[in-house]
């Protein structure tokens, strides 16, 4: 099995003796055995290599990758580095959940609550096809905190606090809800609720991807796997150290900001620039496990229950999956793995809420995600070690360093990520750098008339019904909601050559043409970017499954090319 930590891959002895579709004569038209991923990586690494920006973004998980679109879509002159891969870290491990946090109302955070709706709304808004609306179903037992009716009420309040933003939530009797999600045991349950938040339908890392890849489009820069080893004020700019981690070469590149948006890193970094800091991070530990689906009908609603501990656990759906989660574990380190009691405990939770026909065992866990909440605390309330750890607020804080021109990003949720990219870009501009009016056109799919043509264009050449595998959803809603306007080249390659239309592993849903696509287009550096982050392959489909796939070498090589054996080996390796 796949994941539950924070870095990945390794498998030894393997050679290409497939062939496999080429594409021809259009616009994925190959060049041999070009490694397509490394040239658009290079081209990044070039500007990076002494470079002179306005703005160096340290980290690339969501805050990071928000910064760097807004920044660019202002017109500022911004480069990325993140020492993984986009998204690698805390960024692939959430629980998926554009939402309000009905759950903090709990803790009395009001004002946290309106604003994490606003920003839902706002997301959903932006993103109507990359973020959908959801319902949750909470069963209450006898040793629920609260009653059916008390938690309505609480429902109630949180719709008007989300301004009446989604459907309405709704007071559900145990045989409601016994009716509605037959696998729900109810025997103990006293009622329910059901309201309604929203989802990322593929994942948050590739999401945290969109935001670089339209930044990129607007002349940011961005490379992965590139470190920065250190960073010191010469003159009135910023001269950093830099790694690539993948080759080992060291570089140098200057900027006049820097923005510290490393996660669960950033009190580290401020502490080697000796910079001290009003707020500071304090890390806690949260895992999902990806089980084959359990809910029994539509499978477009989220399950949430109290675990034993009186707090929310949730059954999500993961395309054809269901996810498990999550935990909060106070931890002092941000690497983390998922270790045998928390999976021991997140199994008897949900085995003990569930009829299933039989119990889960660690033998269905298909995947595992493990990450670190980074939650920002004043620097002045000593270590927290004292207080309910649960209870500690999911609010970001951004704060700027006026003499040594640094902006750091303390805590926040991907909720929150359109106002994170605000907060900064207004940071960066006191901080002297001149940037553009927000015209808001950094972030969101494409407009409707674009969309309407796509699945215009999808439709003449009958896309929907090019598969022969049942599928969970039309393939062309699938394309448009991974590439927008990338999608239209799709459709012509897919035109030219009917094969690009066919998928490239047995068991997963990715056709050959969205792998030129990426190869092309997603800065693919190892297998792995496109296996767990690009795509939620690693997610969906058992470690086992993944390396008896014969599309695995065609997969390689359309991204790497000549390369392709070396990078195959290394993820098998891992
Ligand atoms: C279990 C769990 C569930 C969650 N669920 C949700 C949810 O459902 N909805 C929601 O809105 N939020 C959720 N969150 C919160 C959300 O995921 C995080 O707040 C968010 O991902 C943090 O992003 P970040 O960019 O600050 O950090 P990260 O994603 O950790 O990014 C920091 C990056 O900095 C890089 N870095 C560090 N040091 C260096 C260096 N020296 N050089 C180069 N790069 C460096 C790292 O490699 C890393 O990629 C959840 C979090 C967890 C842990």
């Amino acid at each position: 099995m796949r994941g539950g930590r924070a870095q990945g891959p390794a498998h030894a002895g393997w050679a290409f003796g497939r062939t496999s579709a080429r594409p021809r004569g259009h616009a994925y038209a190959g060049r041999g055995g070009h490694n397509r991923c490394v040239a658009i990586r290079s081209s990044q690494l070039d500007r990076l290599r002494g470079g002179s920006f306005d703005v160096l973004v340290v980290g690339g998980g969501i805050n990071g990758a928000v910064t760097l679109a807004a920044l660019a879509g202002r017109g500022a002159s911004v480069a990325l580095i993140d020492r993984g891969d986009f998204g690698n870290f805390t960024s692939q491990a959430s629980s998926n959940l554009v939402w309000g946090g009905f759950k903090y109302l709990e803790n009395y955070e009001f004002l946290l609550v309106f604003k994490l709706c606003r920003s839902r709304n706002r997301l959903m808004k932006a993103y109507p096809d990359n973020i959908k609306e959801i319902s949750f179903l909470a069963s209450l037992d006898r040793s629920s905190p609260f009653p059916p009716w008390f938690a309505a009420l609480g429902a109630a309040g949180y719709w008007g606090i989300g301004q009446f933003g989604t459907r309405h939530p709704r007071l559900l009797s145990a045989r409601k809800i016994r009716d509605e999600e037959p696998v729900i045991d109810t025997t103990h349950v006293r009622g329910g609720i059901e309201y309604r938040d929203a989802y990322l339908v593929d994942n948050d890392s590739r999401f945290v991807f969109s935001f670089v890849r339209s930044a990129l489009e607007s002349g940011a820069t961005a490379a992965n796997y590139v470190e920065l080893v250190s960073a010191d004020r010469v003159g009135d700019r910023w001269v950093a150290r830099l790694r690539d981690v993948d080759t080992g070469e060291a570089f140098t590149t200057s900027a006049k900001v820097i923005v510290n948006a490393a996660g669960p890193f950033v009190d580290g970094l401020n502490r080697s620039w000796g910079v001290s800091t009003q707020h500071r991070i304090v890390l806690s530990k949260g895992i999902h496990l990806v089980v084959p689906r359990l809910t029994t009908n539509d499978h477009r609603r989220v399950l949430a229950f109290f675990d034993d501990t009186q707090r929310l656990f949730y059954v999500i759906p993961m395309g054809a999956r269901s996810v498990i989660g999550t935990t909060d574990t106070r931890v002092d380190e941000p690497c983390t793995e998922v270790d045998d009691a928390d999976r021991g405990f997140l199994l008897e939770q949900i085995n003990n809420r569930l009829n299933l026909q039989r119990p889960l065992t660690r033998d269905d866990v298909i995947a595992e995600r493990c990450g670190v909440r980074p939650l920002v605390v004043k620097a002045s309330e000593g270590d927290q070690k004292n207080v309910d750890w649960t209870s500690l607020s999911r609010k970001h804080a951004v704060e700027a360093n006026e003499r040594m021109r640094l902006v750091t990003v303390f805590g926040g949720k991907l909720t929150d990520c359109l106002n994170v990219g605000e907060e900064v870009a207004a940071e960066v501009e006191k901080l002297g750098v001149p940037l553009e009016r927000d015209l808001q056109n950094w972030y969101g799919e494409p407009a409707p008339a674009t969309r309407a043509e796509f699945y215009r264009q999808a439709k003449l050449i009958r896309l929907d019904s090019l598969r022969a595998k049942p599928d969970v959803e039309p393939l062309s809603d699938r394309l448009w909601r991974r590439y927008g306007r990338r999608a239209f080249t799709m459709l012509e390659a897919i035109r030219d050559d009917p094969r690009m239309g066919q998928d490239i592993m047995e068991n997963a849903d990715y056709l050959r043409v969205e792998l030129h696509q990426a190869a092309t287009t997603e800065l693919i550096t190892r297998l792995e970017d496109f296996m767990r982050r690009r795509s939620k392959i690693e997610q969906v489909v058992r470690d086992e499954d993944i390396r008896s796939c014969a599309g695995l070498e065609e997969v390689a090589r359309i991204l790497f090319g000549n390369d392709a054996d070396r990078r195959l080996k290394e993820y098998l390796q891992s």
